[in-house]
């Protein structure tokens, strides 16, 4: 049997695209180096009494975990906090330093950064994990590593709207007399602070960014695809927030067919496609898709080869590293779809792209998570719902045209149309269309310089992303 080669690093790949972009910009060495470098990283091991998993005893239990900043070029820092036990520095700068791109292709004002701490959550009671989360949270207000206008964590893999909120709560305590306190972190519950549309934005963004690239009829031609979502066959890995919505949304407004969806048990497929509503439902009351009846099952041990189904996109939501040069060559995909951060290894993308597979790549197409972030800091700083000084007004000006035109075609306008059209906009309208144009415009721009520079859609990502960051630091005047 041949040995499985050691995937490269995540930190190592995420260097070797920005490598590969670098000579496609026009910014010296210099510049460049400061830009891929990460400005700010915070080690910490704190001690907390939590029920042992292993023992089942209470005793003292000294937790490994992070922060980093990658870039101040803006600020606040931004990006998400990572439970898991596979948390490493490594790993944490490389996500961070993907925030930063992330940020700048979809405009949202932010520098990058990250946390992580090394636990399973899995492992714990709800009240032990409170507990890591408030400790680490007071360990970032020590040293300045979170605030509305330094850091602003949100949620990541493993961490969601509860942790969000106990971050805030911790955070308050601590600092009383902030009035932005509750833009300290993102991501909160809605009757927290947070904002309508963020638990799904991730999912939704990937949505938008998948309908925009199959909405281009000379590249759907070029990979022997049609046009636009309809029936497209979609295979998703990892049925998390992220997973769950993209397949959902992909399912519910682009009438895709998701035929296969896999976890860290297995996989389940159905050519017909899979009922994702009730996929949700099995999971959330058994815990695991594999108890989901109308679909073929692939246990444990085959749970990879999910990536290596047969369909025109193939969604990876769950880690990265997971398409490397050991499998690379038996993916059959015509799409990959980066709902995750990193799924593609920099030499497995070479080999993919030599084969002409068409990569969404990570840095634009999961900006949909901090793109929300964005609007739900804004409101926080501003104290207002989105919506709430013009909805009325608008509405009325709308009623009021309505009318004139039923009075002067001689009847009123049908109650549906006059509905419809009248209607002003609620907060999550407005979360969703700022989304959408900021998907949207994110692809076109991006392609748009994958075309003049002859280069794919990562490379492109780069040279966008490092460009504008770039010009900061110009205008900053450290690089006169
Ligand atoms: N953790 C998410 C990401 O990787 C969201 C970050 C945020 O909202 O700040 O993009």
């Amino acid at each position: 049997m041949t040995k499985a080669k050691q995937p490269i690093n995540f930190y190592q790949s995420v260097d070797n695209f920005f490598e590969k972009a670098a000579p496609h910009t026009c910014l010296d060495r210099g510049i460049l180096d400061q830009i891929k470098s990460c400005s700010a990283i915070y080690a910490i091991n704190f001690p907390v009494k939590v029920t042992d998993p292993k023992t089942g005893k209470r005793e003292v239990k000294v937790i490994e975990a992070y922060r980093v900043q990658h870039s101040h070029h803006r600020l606040p820092t931004k990006g998400g906090i990572r439970y898991s036990n596979h948390v490493t520095q490594s790993e944490v700068m490389a996500l961070a330093t993907l925030m930063s791109y992330k940020c700048a292709i979809v405009h949202v004002p932010f520098g990058g950064a990250k946390g992580g701490v090394k636990i399973n959550p899995k492992d714990y009671s709800e009240e032990d994990l409170e507990k890591i989360t408030r400790r680490y949270t007071y360990e970032l207000v020590r040293r300045d590593f979170i605030g509305p206008s330094l850091d602003v964590p949100a949620p990541d893999y493993g961490t969601g709207s509860r942790e969000m909120a106990w971050i805030y709560d911790t955070y308050r305590t601590l600092r009383e007399n902030e009035i932005d306190a509750a833009g300290c972190v993102t991501g909160k519950p809605v009757k927290i602070h947070g904002i309508r549309g963020r638990t799904e934005a991730t999912g939704r963004g990937v949505y938008y960014g998948l309908r925009e690239a199959c909405g281009k009829e000379e590249d759907m031609k070029a990979i022997g695809l049609s046009k636009g979502m309809q029936g497209k066959r979609i295979v998703i890995q990892g049925f998390g927030n992220v997973g769950t919505f993209s397949g959902s949304i992909s399912q519910d407004e682009g009438d895709a067919k998701i035929i296969a969806v896999g976890e860290a048990d297995g996989f389940i497929l159905n050519e017909d496609g899979l009922d994702i509503a009730k996929l949700i439902e099995v999971k959330a009351e058994t815990g695991s898709i594999m108890n989901y009846q109308d679909a073929k099952k692939f246990g444990k041990e085959d749970r990879n080869k999910v990536l290596e189904l047969d369909c025109d996109v193939l969604v990876p939501a769950a880690l990265e590293n997971q398409i490397s040069v050991n499998n690379a060559d038996r993916i059959k995909a015509k799409i990959i779809a980066e709902a995750a951060n990193g799924p593609i290894t920099s030499a497995a993308e070479e080999m993919l792209l030599e084969r002409g597979v068409l990569i969404l790549p990570d840095l634009y197409l999961n900006a949909g998570g901090v793109t929300v972030s964005y609007f739900e800091w804004l409101k926080n700083l501003s104290h207002m719902r989105f919506g709430r000084m013009d909805k009325r007004y608008r509405q009325q000006g709308r009623e009021n045209t309505l009318n004139l035109i039923g009075s002067m075609v001689g009847r009123k306008v049908d109650n549906d149309i006059f509905a419809k059209f009248a209607k002003g906009a609620d907060e999550i309208d407005l979360v969703r269309s700022g989304l959408e144009d900021s998907m949207i415009t994110a692809y076109n721009v991006t392609r748009e310089i994958a075309k003049e520079k002859k280069i794919d859609l990562r490379t492109a990502a780069f040279v966008n992303a490092v460009e504008l960051i770039g010009a900061d630091y110009m205008a900053m005047g450290i690089f006169p």
